[in-house]
């Protein structure tokens, strides 16, 4: 996908260039540059003054709540179904992943499933490998991966959603979720807001929970899920052969909440846990442990140990042989 104006992007059925609603653009502007303006005055804010524990404590659990909406529940359970839930959790991860403010949970899931359909080539529309020549090229394509491509994507057609999310169309619990996203959007922001407000007993409480539970959180949990579509598909390792360009990288991993072992999902993407080893942090798969044991998850999905160091022997020798023969 080459750069396209502003709001402008191409349909991938007709090959025609068509432009993003103003209301479409309206809000994608309003929610990926009103954070890091929130970002700014909260830095003005407690500069001298520093940090009081509300505001850390309301960042912290909104992080957490709205991150792992999208890990855990838009992420592996509604795009990659590597685990089965109660209805009731399918309701709070749908809405907690709402509230992340990253689009409603079947655009979400159905961008994601073309995203691993046609990762890395023409037709990725967050691919960070689009050719771009010199420093100022490559910055751009990885501008692009990172937030640039939001501009460029229509909310996916009837046509992609049949092909992609037909176990979520048809769940009535999912089209109720999915069809108030504005109310969860709405709600990401008034209830940091109101218990900000009742934990200091004050305006300036309420409007410091607006600032730190609500805007400097959507920052930080945007950039982390968009870091997995650029960094994590440039810098890390790659233990598996993909096909694609995905990496295992362990600054994503630790503030992604386990997502950042991108190579290991692009490989096995139906799994509940993102990594095998001990050490490969992954808290998001911790969580689904707990739910199971709860009783409010079962069936989590993992390829077999032996199935994984094989193919961590076959990329290793491929690797082996290129790099003899770039030698000789
Ligand atoms: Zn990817
Ligand atoms: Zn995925």
């Amino acid at each position: 996908m080459k750069n396209l104006p502003f709001g402008a992007f191409r349909n991938e059925e007709s090959e025609q260039v068509e432009t993003l609603s103003f209301l479409n653009k309206f809000f994608t502007f309003a929610a990926v540059f009103i954070p890091p303006t929130g970002v700014l005055i909260a830095i003005i804010q407690c500069w001298g003054w520093g940090v009081n524990i509300t505001c850390l404590l309301l960042t912290g659990l909104f992080y957490f709540v709205t991150g792992f909406g999208i890990t855990v529940g838009y992420h592996r359970l509604f795009t990659h179904r590597s685990f089965q839930a109660k209805s009731w959790l399918r309701i709070a991860l749908g809405i907690a992943g709402s509230m992340a403010l990253e689009g409603s949970v079947f655009d979400w899931t159905t961008w994601h499933g073309w995203h691993h359909d046609y990762s890395d080539t023409d037709k990725d529309q967050h691919s960070p490998h689009r050719n771009s020549k010199g420093f100022r090229g490559k910055l751009n394509d990885f501008l692009h991966a990172h937030v640039g491509w939001i501009f460029h994507t229509l909310p996916p057609n009837e046509v992609l959603k049949r092909k992609y999310i037909p176990h979520l169309i048809s769940d009535p619990l999912m089209v109720f979720v999915n069809k108030y996203f504005p109310l969860w959007a709405l709600l990401s922001l008034a209830l940091p807001t109101l218990l900000g407000g009742l934990l200091e007993w004050s305006w300036k409480g309420a409007f410091l929970g607006f600032l730190w539970g609500g805007l400097v959180r959507i920052f930080l949990v945007h950039h982390i899920t968009w870091s997995i579509n650029s960094v994590c598909h440039i810098w890390g390792r790659r233990e598996y052969g993909t096909g694609d360009q995905s990496t295992d990288n362990w600054f994503c991993r630790v503030f992604g909440l386990g997502e950042g072992g991108h190579c290991y999902h692009h490989m096995w993407r139906y799994s509940a846990r993102h990594g095998f080893r001990w050490w490969e942090f992954d808290p998001s798969y911790i969580l689904i442990k707990i739910l199971e044991k709860l009783g409010a998850v079962s069936k989590p999905l993992t390829p077999k140990r032996e199935e994984i160091l094989k193919e961590i022997e076959r990329f290793r020798s491929i690797k082996n042989k290129q790099s003899n023969r770039q030698h000789r």
